[in-house]
C-alpha cells in the first residue's frame, strides 16, 4: 500500500446519478478522513472502451429515447447466466481496455458505481489485486450485472436489492445494506425555504413545483410543464433541463400563465430541492434520494423499463409520492396535495422516514475501515 491510501472510483456519464453517488461518497470521505486518503473517477466507458462502447455515455439519451426498447434489452439480459455470457462474449473485446485502464491508475482500492464496470474490470484485476467494492447506485430494480461474487463487498440502497442480490448468488456476508449515498448538501439543509427562494428570485407566495428529468432532462418534460401551466393551478414552475440543451430552448421559447424559471444543468440541485414545494420527476435513483432527504414529496411522470421500474413502487410503498406517467394525472396529483394540506404534509414526513441522510458518510467510513485506516478526530 502507497503512503496514502488511493480510490479509484469507477463510473460513467450514462445519466447523472453514478457521478453523483461517486462524488457522494469522496465527500464524506474527506469529511471523514480529512486528506489522508487520495480519490479519482475515472469514466471507463468513455475514457477506456473500445468503440462503439465509448460512445455510451454520449449515446445513452438516445439509447432511451425509446424507453420500451431499453426495457427489452434490460429483462433480456437480465440474469445470472445471461450476465456470464455477456461478459464472455465482451471480454476479447475490452480485455486491453480494461487492462490498460488498471495499469494506468495504480491504487488501493477500488469501488464501482456503475453496474458493466465490475465483471470486466474484476477478470482484468485478476487474482492479486486491491479490495473491488460496489456500490449499487440503483434502488430496486437491480441488473444482474452489478453482482460479481468475486466482489469484496457490495452495498446496496434498499432491503429488497439485498434480497435481488442474494438471489443473484452473493454470499449473505458480503452484501450490505446502507441507503443511496446523497451529498451532505443534500443530506443537511443548506438554508431555509424563503432564504433560498430570495437568492434564487423565486416568489415566496406560490406553491412551487420542480420539474426534473435526470441529468439529460429525459421523458415529455415539456409537455408535462406545459399541462401544469395550462391548468390552472395557482404555481411557480421551476424547470431543470439538465444537459438537454435543445429541449431548454423549446420551452424558453414559449411563453408562460406561471411565473416559470427554466435552468440547464444545475449543480446545486439540493437547493432548488429545499426551495420547492413539490418535486415532478423521472424515477431516477439519485434525484428520488435526494428528494428524500428534501422532504419533498415526489410525482413520477416517467420511468426507464428495467432500472427504474422498481424506484415506482419504492415511491409509493413508503408513501413518499405517487405513479403519473400522463400528464392529467400529473396535475390531478398536484391539486389534490394543493388542496389537502395535511395530506402533503404526511408525504413529507414520510419522505422524511424513507431518507438515509447517513448513507454516504457510512458508505466512507466503510471504505476506510477496509483500509484500515481510524476516523478524524
Ligand atoms: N442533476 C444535477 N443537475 C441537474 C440535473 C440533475 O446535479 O441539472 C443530478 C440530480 O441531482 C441527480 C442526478 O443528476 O443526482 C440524476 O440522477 P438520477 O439517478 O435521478 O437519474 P439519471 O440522470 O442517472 O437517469
Amino acid at each position: 500500500m502507497t503512503k496514502k491510501p488511493h480510490i479509484l472510483f469507477l463510473f460513467s456519464d450514462t445519466g447523472g446519478g453514478h457521478r453523483a453517488s461517486a462524488e457522494a461518497i469522496i465527500e464524506s470521505l474527506k469529511l471523514e478522513f480529512g486528506d489522508a486518503i487520495s480519490t479519482e473517477m475515472v469514466d471507463f466507458l468513455k475514457d477506456y472502451a473500445p468503440p462503439p462502447y465509448n460512445y455510451l455515455p454520449e449515446i445513452y439519451p438516445d439509447l432511451v429515447r425509446i424507453p420500451e426498447l431499453w426495457g427489452v434489452g434490460f429483462y433480456v439480459s437480465d440474469g445470472r447466466r445471461q450476465a456470464r455470457i455477456m461478459t464472455s462474449t465482451l471480454w476479447p473485446l475490452v480485455r486491453r481496455a480494461a487492462r490498460r485502464l488498471v495499469r494506468e491508475h495504480p491504487n488501493d482500492m477500488l469501488v464501482s458505481v456503475h453496474a458493466l464496470a465490475n465483471s470486466f474490470l474484476l477478470r482484468a484485476l485478476g487474482k492479486n489485486r486491491p479490495p473491488f467494492i460496489t456500490v449499487v447506485t440503483d434502488m430496486v430494480s437491480t441488473h444482474a450485472l452489478w453482482f460479481d461474487r468475486k466482489a469484496d463487498l457490495i452495498i446496496v440502497p434498499t432491503e429488497i436489492a439485498r434480497l435481488r442480490a442474494l438471489e443473484h448468488g452473493m454470499p449473505p456476508e458480503k452484501v450490505l445494506v446502507v441507503g443511496q449515498p446523497v451529498t451532505e448538501s443534500c443530506s443537511a439543509p443548506p438554508g431555509d425555504k424563503g432564504s433560498l427562494r430570495e437568492q434564487l428570485g423565486w416568489p415566496q407566495d406560490k406553491t412551487i413545483v420542480l420539474l426534473i428529468g435526470g441529468g439529460e432532462g429525459m421523458g415529455p418534460l415539456a409537455e408535462t410543464a406545459r399541462a401544469i401551466d395550462e391548468s390552472g393551478l395557482d404555481v411557480g414552475l421551476v424547470i431543470v433541463t439538465g444537459r438537454n440543451a435543445r429541449l431548454k430552448a423549446e420551452l424558453e421559447a414559449r411563453s408562460w400563465e406561471n411565473p416559470t424559471f427554466i435552468y440547464g444543468f444545475r449543480q446545486d440541485m439540493s437547493c432548488f430541492m429545499r426551495a420547492a414545494d413539490m418535486l415532478v420527476t423521472k424515477a431516477g435513483p439519485g434525484t428520488i434520494a435526494e428528494a428524500l432527504n428534501a422532504a419533498l414529496p415526489i410525482i413520477l411522470y416517467a420511468k426507464l423499463p428495467g432500472q427504474e421500474d422498481g424506484n415506482v413502487t419504492f415511491v409509493e410503498q413508503v408513501g413518499a409520492g405517487v405513479w403519473a406517467p400522463e400528464a392529467p394525472q400529473v396535475v390531478r396529483a398536484l391539486t389534490r396535495w394543493i388542496c389537502r394540506p395535511a395530506e402533503r404534509a404526511q408525504v413529507v414526513e414520510n419522505c422524511r422516514r424513507a431518507a438515509r441522510p447517513e448513507a454516504a458518510r457510512t458508505i466512507a467510513r466503510i471504505l476506510g475501515e477496509q483500509l484500515g485506516m481510524g476516523l478524524r478526530s
